[in-house]
């Protein structure tokens, strides 16, 4: 059994839960102190001694980044890649596999935008289709449907774990099995799930792992990584080199580097990198176990509380789910409900449709509002959050 959360301990070292009930953590958490502390701390560095010597200074903090993110996910430092975002990292993964017409990449119905538009791109510049596998009755991820499809012209199994727009877990180590099984390259779209639940890349099978730093991970923004396994770093020439990712070793040649760095470039913001690194500490200090449990634990509350709310439709779907809430209120348009929480100092987001065309789509869902909580969060700010939606009327 995880210790739990001590609730109080986290609000105290959380600046932002004195000014607003924080329901907005799959859009970007609220920092906590330690992080804000080591960005502003850096920042004050580079403008006393200049910013290449506080990166030197600073070196051992940036390597220790890498070392954090492999305990995280259960891989190893040279596998990481820090960059600007998720979609940076899973770009420069996708955007470094070679596909031949014919070339089928499998996806799931959870997938977020900007992964599908580069698939409908590449699909378009390549020949290759893109199919989406279709849910099972629960609304996660049908492996039946998934194993059907895998054969030799799958070239690369694309899926995301928790999507923008519901509360789903799709089951990632049941897909990794079946990809692993087939041979098939799986890029697994991590965002939403790391910083909430345990993500171990070999319990899950993936080849290929993006996240960001703000969303449940509490790091700053501007952070992501990219994990790509041993067995694939040589095999992905990145689709944009420099200096960092390669040596220009003579007049007519280069070098690309053998670890996972070949993803990244050379300028990057070194406050938020040792910030990122920071965020992950502080989450692997409470234990990702216990903060799944807290979260899951208030998210099922919510729901409940949500449910018993007249006009108000909870749209998660699937067997598993976790900390990101999603409904609707009758008569009311999602951006409207999400204005009037504002109004009372309660942060949420919209889902539009835009962002998840094969999920909500389907569902003929325009918009959904989206509360999603974080461990710092409480059982009275969930109640304030349902007693403000009683007063939203068409
Ligand atoms: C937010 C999100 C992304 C994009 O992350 P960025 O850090 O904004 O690039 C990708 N996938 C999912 C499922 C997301 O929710």
């Amino acid at each position: 059994m995880p210790v739990p959360v001590n609730v109080s301990r986290a609000r105290q070292e959380t600046p932002g839960c004195a000014n607003v009930v924080h329901l907005n953590n799959a859009g970007a958490a609220l920092a906590p102190a330690p992080v804000l502390d080591a960005v502003i701390d850096h920042l004050q560095l580079e403008a006393r001694i200049g910013g290449y010597e506080a990166a030197a200074a600073a070196a051992p903090k940036v390597n220790a980044v890498y070392q954090s993110i492999a305990r995280l996910i259960g891989c190893r430092p040279h596998e990481v890649a820090v960059v600007e975002n998720a979609t940076r990292a899973w770009d420069m993964a996708f955007y470094a596999m070679r596909f031949r017409p014919g070339d089928r990449i499998l996806t799931s119905r959870a997938e977020y935008a900007s992964n599908v538009i580069a698939f409908l791109q590449v699909a378009r510049r390549t020949g290759a289709q893109v199919e989406v596998v279709e849910d099972d009755e629960h609304g996660q991820l049908s492996i039946m449907d998934l194993e059907r499809r895998l054969d030799d012209a799958v070239k690369l199994v694309a899926v995301t774990h928790v999507p923008t727009q519901s509360g789903l877990v799709n089951p990632a180590a049941e897909i990794g099995r079946l990809t692993r099984a087939a041979g098939v390259p799986f890029l697994l779209d991590a965002c939403q799930s790391v910083g909430q639940l345990p993500v171990d890349v070999a319990d899950i099978g993936c080849d290929m792992l993006s996240a960001t730093g703000r969303k449940f991970l509490r790091g700053p923004r501007g952070t992501g990584f990219l994990y790509v396994s041993d067995r694939f770093i040589e095999m992905l020439e990145p689709p944009f080199l420099d200096l960092h990712a390669a040596t220009w070793t003579d007049a007519q040649t280069y070098e690309i580097r053998p670890d996972a760095r070949r993803f990244e470039n050379w300028e990057t913001n070194q406050a938020g990198k040792i910030g990122l690194g920071v965020a992950v500490d502080y989450a692997l200090s409470w234990g990702i176990e216990a903060i799944e449990d807290r979260v899951t634990a208030l998210a099922v509350r919510l729901r409940d509380r949500l449910a018993q709310l007249p006009g108000v439709t909870v749209r998660d779907r699937g067997r598993r789910l976790c900390g990101i809430v999603t409904f609707t209120v009758d008569g009311v348009p999602a951006a409207d409900v999400q204005r009037h929480l504002a109004a009372a100092g309660i942060n949420t987001s919209v889902s539009a449709v835009t962002s998840a065309r094969y999920d909500l789509g389907a569902r003929d869902l325009p918009a959904v509002v989206r509360a999603s909580v974080h461990y710092y969060n409480t059982d009275e700010e969930i109640d304030t959050l349902c007693a403000t939606l009683s007063s939203c009327r068409p």
